[in-house]
């Protein structure tokens, strides 16, 4: 087994090697370090690293999580899909939500921040390669859909997230991503500043095209259980 801090060592170096290559600056990648069906001590071990934003995919496993981990002062973001009985839990728990693609659900993500919270801060994913069955918002529809969003006042709407259909080739990789770049350079609202793309698999594909967060689980923790 690979020691947890060398694939963290490693995938810095690979971070700051993408960053550079495609002149982005290092503090303009963010990483997101997903820790979906990883240990609560595997995420300490990440944390002990430096680490602070994690990523959860599903509330219940979350849940745990954050309660456990409580004194570390951690950032949590919820990349799952949405149910909207599950929307009081994430507006409580989480300082995050990438995977807003509907109005009911943020609707309710908006009534239910507690008042003593900061705004919630949200991203619009988009459906970017057209998959059927697929959450996310149709790419004709971002605009649109986000300007019904920034008037919630306890949202803050941050910018756009998708994960595209499973692709091995870079040059397609990056078509993706700079199809969502695209839509994200139209938009132009305060705050509006996070492209969340990229993960274990196409990562660098993503910081070439202006990813701002990149969601990694595997290539961090190593496999999940
Ligand atoms: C699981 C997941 C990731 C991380 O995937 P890895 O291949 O483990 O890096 C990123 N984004 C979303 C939305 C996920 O569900």
């Amino acid at each position: 087994m690979v020691p947890a801090i060398d694939r963290y060592q490693k995938l810095a170096q690979r971070l700051t090697a993408a960053a550079r290559r495609y002149a982005r600056s290092d503090d303009e990648v963010q990483l997101l370090a997903v820790s979906k069906r990883q240990s609560i001590d595997a995420i300490k071990r990440v944390a002990a690293y430096g680490q602070r934003k994690f990523g959860e995919n599903y509330l219940q496993e979350a849940e745990t999580k954050i309660a456990a981990l409580a004194t570390l002062g951690l950032e949590w973001h919820f990349i799952g899909q949405l149910q909207s009985n599950k929307t009081r839990a994430v507006a409580t728990l989480f300082d995050w939500v990438h995977s807003v693609d509907r109005l009911k659900t943020a609707q309710r993500l908006n009534d239910q921040r507690p008042d003593l919270a900061t705004r919630l801060n949200v991203c619009v994913e988009v459906n970017i390669s057209g998959e059927s069955g697929k959450g996310g918002v149709a790419v004709n529809e971002v605009p649109s859909f986000i300007d019904s969003l920034v008037s919630l006042p306890r949202l803050q709407v941050r910018g756009l997230m998708a994960l595209p259909a499973p692709e091995s080739d870079f040059e397609r990789q990056r078509r993706s991503f700079r199809r969502l770049f695209e839509i994200f350079r139209e938009i132009d609202y305060p705050a509006f500043d996070t492209l969340s793309m990229g993960t274990s698999n196409d990562f660098e594909a993503a910081i070439a095209e202006g990813a701002t967060i990149v969601r990694i689980g595997t290539a961090l923790f190593g496999p999940r259980e």
